[in-house]
C-alpha cells in the first residue's frame, strides 16, 4: 500500500467516514415505502397461476374429475407421479392410485397443463413442509382431500386464468 493510501486510510477512519456513509444510506430509505411484510401475518399478493401444493379435484357431483387418462405421468419431467388405473362395471376408467413424491416435484405445472379434464392443480398452498421423507410423498387420498377442501379458491383461480390459456 502507498504512503498516500496509508494516509487517505488513516484521515478517513479517524473521520468516522464509513460510519456517515452508511448512516446517510440508512437515513435515504428511512422515509421511503417499505417492500419487507411481516410474513406471516402479511402476506403477497400470488398469481391465479402460482404453483404451489397440488390437488385432485371432483366434479360437483362428487365424482372424481381424474379419467386415468396418464398424461401428467406421461409427460411429469421429473418422473414424480405413478397412477395405476382399472375399469369399472359402467365402463369408466378410474385410477386406483394416484401418488405426487414431492421430492421430485420441480413445480412446473406440466401436469395441470396436460390434463384435459382439469383434474390434477397446483394451489395457492406453499407452507407446507415434512419431516420425514413420507410426508412430502402424497397420495391420492390426500390429493383429494386437498381438492375438496380447496375447491372454491380452485375454481376462482381457473376462472380468473382461463382466458389466457
Ligand atoms: S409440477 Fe411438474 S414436476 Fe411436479 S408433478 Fe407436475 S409435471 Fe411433475
Ligand atoms: S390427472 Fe388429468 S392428466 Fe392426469 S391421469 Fe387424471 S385426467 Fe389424465
Amino acid at each position: 500500500m502507498s504512503a498516500f493510501a496509508s494516509v487517505k486510510g488513516f484521515v478517513s477512519s479517524f473521520m468516522l467516514t464509513e460510519l456517515f456513509k452508511g448512516m446517510a444510506l440508512t437515513g435515504k430509505y428511512m422515509f421511503k415505502s417499505k417492500i419487507t411484510i411481516q410474513f406471516p401475518e402479511e402476506k403477497t399478493p400470488l398469481s391465479p397461476r402460482f404453483r404451489g401444493l397440488h390437488a385432485l379435484r371432483r366434479y360437483e357431483n362428487g365424482e372424481e374429475r381424474c379419467i386415468a387418462c396418464n398424461l401428467c405421468e406421461a409427460i411429469c419431467p421429473a418422473l414424480a407421479i405413478t397412477i395405476e388405473s382399472e375399469m369399472r362395471e359402467d365402463g369408466s376408467r378410474r385410477t386406483t392410485r394416484y401418488d405426487i413424491d414431492l421430492h421430485k416435484c420441480i413445480f412446473c405445472g406440466m401436469c395441470e397443463e396436460a390434463c384435459p379434464v382439469d383434474a390434477i392443480v397446483e394451489t395457492h398452498i406453499l407452507e407446507y413442509h415434512g419431516e420425514k421423507r413420507s410426508d412430502l410423498y402424497f397420495t391420492k387420498d390426500m390429493l383429494l382431500a386437498i381438492g375438496d377442501r380447496y375447491e372454491a379458491e380452485i375454481a376462482a383461480n381457473l376462472a380468473a386464468d382461463a382466458k389466457y390459456r
